[in-house]
This record gives structure tokens, C-alpha cells and sequence, in this order.
């Protein structure tokens, strides 16, 4: 066996070890993104071969290569910062399952129009993020009205979108105070949540929340989404270290 062949076997099998203790703890109800951004295809083929199927991506040049040479059942999920001059070219990935970081009525627009297949079946997810942190550098909506305003616009006015829900991203300083503590900001999200499909009358309103760090927490709080990255690739560079390679 050649030294790659073995690295790469060993990488798998690394692999699959984190996969397999994280998802003994996520329920069955609760949908599982691995979030792969920065991270080989090799990477996400591997978990791929052992059945998983949603993962997420931050950056849509990246998404779109790893797309185009992955197999074409993945379901992608783009859960990162969505330019408005990119929202077409994301659009048109034909296997992109959902876009979470949904935060005005102009890209949910962009979202729509530049999706090229009308088929009802084939419907983009969509999430509305939230700041529910109040942090300046977040992206996301705080304000209910205007949160609620954008679910209802996406439902009226965007026949190939689908509203699945609401994300956020919690702070930090939430997600790494003890564990027994509920964290504010997935409280505060439910609580968005119970609002806004009250008042937009929308059933089945997701809540995506819960990272490395705190999606235990997450899901104790009712979340229907993990987003987990770190916990199963290990470390990662940050994106000025990627740069200075
Ligand atoms: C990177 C990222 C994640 C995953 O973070 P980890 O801490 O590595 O699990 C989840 N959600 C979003 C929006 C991210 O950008």
C-alpha cells in the first residue's frame, strides 16, 4: 500500500470515529449538517462513504468546486456570510438543499430568480438568520417586525423558495458557560421562532442553532438543525492562516 493510500485510510478511519461519537448524541429528529468549509474533498467523500449526506459550506467559490466534484446527492447547505451579487451563481447549484443565512428581501429575491428549475418538487430551503446576540459583527436580523416581514415575503413572493426556518449563530460567551445553564440566545430564538409561526402562520418553522461547542446545549433547547464542524474534522485554520499558505 502506497504512504498516501494508507494516510488517507487512516484519515477515514479518524474520520469516522469523531462522526460516529458525535452522532451518538444527536437524536434522529435532529438534522445533522457537517459543516466541511476548508476541508479536502477527500475529507467529505469519506463521511459521504459511510452514508452521510448534508453538509455546509461558508464561501460559494468553494462550494461551488466541491460541488461540481462530489457526488451530486449531497445536500448543500450555504451557511455562510450571502453576498448579494453571488446569490445567483449559488442558486443555480442544482443539488444546494438550503441557504440559512437569509437576511433581507432583496437576496431571498436574488435566491428565487436565479434558481433555474421552477419544479415544485425541487423547492430551495431557506432560513432567516437572526442576531440574537446583538453583536455588532453578526450577521442577521433583530428587529421581530422586519423578521417576520421577510418570512412573509419569502412565502408570498418567492414561489421557488421554501421557508424552513430561523437560524443564528449564538455568541461565543454563551456557548462556553457551563452547560447547565440554557443559553439566552437559542431561548431567544425559540422565542422568535413561537412568534413568528404564529403570526406568519407557518407550520413547522425550524430553528438551526448549535455549533462544536454548544449543540448539545442546542438541542436540549429544541434545536431541529446542528451545524458541526471542528468536532468532527478536528482544528481548523482560520481564514487568515489559509491566506498565508
Ligand atoms: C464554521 C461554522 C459552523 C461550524 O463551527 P464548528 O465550531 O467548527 O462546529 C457552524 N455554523 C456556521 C454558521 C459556521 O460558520
Amino acid at each position: 500500500m502506497s504512504t498516501t493510500t494508507n494516510s488517507n485510510a487512516n484519515r477515514a478511519a479518524e474520520l469516522k470515529e469523531n462522526y460516529d461519537s458525535v452522532t451518538a448524541t444527536i437524536p434522529e429528529n435532529v438534522r445533522l449538517v457537517v459543516v466541511s468549509k476548508y476541508k479536502p474533498a477527500s475529507d467529505i467523500q469519506a463521511l459521504y462513504d459511510i452514508g452521510h449526506r448534508h453538509f455546509g459550506e461558508n464561501y460559494v467559490q468553494e462550494l461551488v468546486s466541491k460541488a461540481n466534484e462530489l457526488p451530486k446527492d449531497i445536500n448543500w447547505h450555504f451557511i455562510g456570510a450571502c453576498q448579494s451579487n453571488k446569490c445567483k451563481q449559488l442558486a443555480q447549484i442544482s443539488n444546494l438543499w438550503g441557504v440559512e443565512t437569509v437576511d433581507s428581501e432583496s437576496k431571498a429575491n436574488k435566491l428565487n430568480n436565479g434558481r433555474d428549475d421552477d419544479n415544485s418538487d425541487n423547492k430551495l430551503n431557506v432560513y432567516v438568520q437572526v442576531n440574537t446576540s446583538g453583536e455588532e459583527q453578526k450577521s442577521g436580523l433583530s428587529d421581530m417586525t422586519e423578521i417576520k416581514k421577510l418570512v412573509e415575503h419569502i412565502k408570498s413572493s418567492c414561489p421557488k423558495l421554501n421557508i424552513k426556518g430561523v437560524m443564528t449563530i449564538g455568541s461565543f460567551e454563551q456557548s462556553t458557560t457551563s452547560n447547565t445553564n440554557e443559553n439566552v440566545d437559542f431561548t431567544k430564538l425559540k422565542q422568535i421562532r413561537d412568534q413568528v409561526a404564529k403570526e406568519a402562520q407557518v407550520d413547522d418553522l425550524e430553528m438551526s442553532m448549535g455549533m462544536s461547542n454548544d449543540y448539545l446545549q442546542a438541542i436540549k433547547q429544541g434545536s431541529d438543525n446542528v451545524r458541526v464542524g471542528s468536532a468532527i474534522f478536528g482544528a481548523r485554520k482560520t481564514k487568515e492562516e489559509m491566506k498565508a499558505l
